[in-house]
């Protein structure tokens, strides 16, 4: 069912960002050895914008060869720039950091026509968090032995890393900060839907100056991915996507002494007790499953409400969700941008139709959506059983499914069934309540009074099927090196 939109009390006057300032070429090659290439065996494929479905740029696929010419280059790069002392790699990263911030405004345009996500949040979330990280490991390059305790350490070697579309520039930091600041070299494959990002990264290498070869881009679909995985010549796999690719790289490594760390899915209990500051949850719950219009792996998709305050919470929930605003993402009022891509909107409707089918309440905000693009309105879930399909999987859109509960002990063991761990969040005025809950909670990352907060210095990662390895902090060296 579709309920009445809650009337907004102002009216905003639109605020469009202006992607006039952006120098977007029309078509882009593959990275490789510090140049871009034509694919040898590869494709070029467009990649549309999901607002208006009009293509932004067309993107060289990589091919087989192209993978292989990917991975020599970095091969050959790896040991000059091993040899390089700690504080010369972390200068190359700081430039890097630098020119990040000198062309964030450009990276949040381009974030958000790629991928549709909020230009508020690619311009105050995603580009100065990715500055950030290779800030931080830019710090750490000369200090590694004191990330792990004072011990010996040594690189990997080539480190083939690949990433998703939800956070592109972000994941794309994630992963190769960490691996340079090591003396690894690193090829890159992001996502098919959101490659522009990782390519304007790439002309900051350039810039920077980085010595050709440490890093290559590669775009491409999961073919791509699954043929780098399996070069004879890497030494790591770095993986951020979906559980069962995870679980299929996981197959294809076995037996072979490639290092792997895995980031993968989740369905993250963001628990509400009676004793929260309520108008502070609901604020948390908005941002822990409207964030990037729920494409978020850690994003607070099942939410545990303590009975006694349920209907209040839910109550005020639903009058909040009316007042966000869903549409062009390049506008800075809007709150929830675009789907990412026809196949993810596919998604969300058929396990929002499975909630309804398994018996589930289901309430979704009306409002005037875009003609073109790809969207789905804020929708809330009560009435769900444990075992409905969307308590169950990641759903991965703006779509949040209540449960409740009565006891302390309840909220621990229900917050805990499920396959995956990757996150929690605990509303409470109750110290004491939050550390023993968050000491109980299978999860690797819980937010006491607050959620989808990340910071550079934390560990993130996962518990059960949201993976193995941790990104951030000292944490984040330990997967990028050999430790004697
Ligand atoms: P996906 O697994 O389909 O794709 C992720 C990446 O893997 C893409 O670059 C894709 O091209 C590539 N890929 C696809 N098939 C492959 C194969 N067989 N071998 C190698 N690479 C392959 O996931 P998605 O739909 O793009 O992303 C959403 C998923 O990512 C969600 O499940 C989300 O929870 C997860 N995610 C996790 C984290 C985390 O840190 N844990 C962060 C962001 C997203």
């Amino acid at each position: 069912m579709t309920g009445t939109r809650t009337q907004v009390v102002w009216d905003y006057a639109p605020a469009p960002e202006s992607p006039d300032h952006v120098r977007l070429r029309d078509s882009y090659g593959l990275f490789i050895g510090g140049e871009f290439r034509d694919p040898v065996d590869g494709e070029r494929v467009p990649t549309i914008n999901p607002a208006t479905e009009e293509s932004v740029a067309e993107i060289a696929f990589a091919g087989p060869q192209d993978v292989r010419a990917a991975v020599e280059a970095a091969r050959a790069a790896q040991p000059r720039w091993a040899g390089l002392s700690g504080l010369e790699r972390g200068k190359y990263l700081f430039r890097v950091a630098r020119l990040i911030q000198e062309r964030a405004r450009e990276l949040a345009v381009v974030e958000s026509m790629d991928g549709g996500k909020p230009v508020r949040e690619s311009r105050d979330v995603d580009v100065p968090l990715a500055a950030a990280h290779f800030f931080h490991y830019a710090g750490w390059a000369d200090k590694l032995s004191y990330g792990v305790g004072g011990r010996e350490v040594a690189p990997l070697g080539v480190a083939a890393q690949i990433v998703p579309w939800n956070f592109p520039l972000l994941m794309a930091a994630w992963k190769l900060a960490p691996a340079l600041a090591c003396g690894n070299t690193a090829v890159l494959k992001p996502a098919e839907t959101t490659p522009l990002t990782a390519l304007l990264l790439a002309e900051i290498c350039q810039e920077a100056e980085l010595p050709e070869g440490v890093v290559s881009i590669i775009p491409g679909d999961g073919s791509t991915g699954a043929t780098l995985v399996r070069d004879p010549d890497i030494d790591k796999v770095a993986f951020t996507g979906s559980t069962s690719v995870g679980k299929d790289i996981q197959a294809a490594l076995a037996g072979r002494g490639v290092s792997l760390t895995l980031e993968l899915g989740g369905k993250s209990a963001n628990v509400v007790f009676e004793d929260a500051a309520l108008d502070q949850a609901v604020e948390g719950i908005v941002n822990g499953i409207f964030f990037n219009q729920g494409h978020v792996c850690c994003a607070g998709s099942r939410l545990l409400i303590q009975e006694s305050v349920a209907d209040v919470v839910v109550g005020k929930l639903w009058e909040r969700m009316g007042r966000l605003r869903v549409g062009d993402p390049l506008d800075k009022n809007t709150d929830v941008g675009a789907i990412n891509s026809r196949e993810q909107l596919e998604r969300i409707e058929e396990l929002v139709d499975a909630g309804e089918g398994e018996g589930a309440q289901r309430r979704t905000v009306a409002c005037e959506l875009p003609d073109r693009g790809f969207w789905y309105a804020p929708t809330i879930f009560t009435e769900v059983a444990p075992a409905h399909r969307i308590a169950v999987e990641e759903i991965f859109g703006p779509v949040v499914s209540v449960l409740t509960f009565r006891t302390q002990a309840e909220a621990i063991d229900k917050a805990n069934n499920s396959a995956y761990g990757l996150a929690a969040g605990i509303w409470t005025d109750k110290g004491a309540k939050a550390f023993e809950v968050a000491s109980a909670l299978q999860a690797g990352v819980v937010w006491q009074n607050t959620y989808n907060h990340f910071d550079p210095s934390a560990a993130f990662g996962g518990y059960k099927e949201s993976g193995f390895g941790r990104e951030g902090g000292p944490a984040g060296l330990r997967p990028y090196l050999r430790i004697a």
